[in-house]
């Protein structure tokens, strides 16, 4: 079956965006669709809560960061690492699983 744009994904990658799944192909980076992947409803509904949660520390109306963006930010990332655990264990020997961590508050608070 074929997922993306590459012959065989070797490389799943686990990061949050707004609106959208939360695997990516690690190379030609395009969004994946969870339900093409075996893994459990809980760990979906997981993946799904944590995609809900993401972008809390953005302040949209004055384009920048909440006051506690970073830590929210890092709350995030760390659900998220955990997350990607769990995935890495679902999918073993099926895929290599990484995961991107969200850079935006820690960016813009430099
Ligand atoms: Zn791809």
């Amino acid at each position: 079956m074929q997922l993306c744009g590459c012959q065989k994904i070797k490389q799943v990658r686990v990061e949050a965006d707004i609106s959208a799944d939360s695997l990516w192909c690690d190379r030609c980076l395009s969004n994946l669709n969870v339900e093409d992947f075996t893994l459990t409803d809980e760990l979906k509904n997981e993946l799904q809560a944590w995609i809900y949660d993401y972008g809390k520390w953005i302040d949209w109306e004055n384009d920048g960061i909440m006051s506690n963006g970073v830590l929210l930010e890092q709350q995030h990332n760390e659900r998220g690492a955990l997350l990607t655990a769990k995935v890495k264990l679902e999918l073993d020997r099926q895929y290599q699983v990484v995961f991107s961590p969200s850079t935006f508050a820690m960016k813009y608070s430099k």
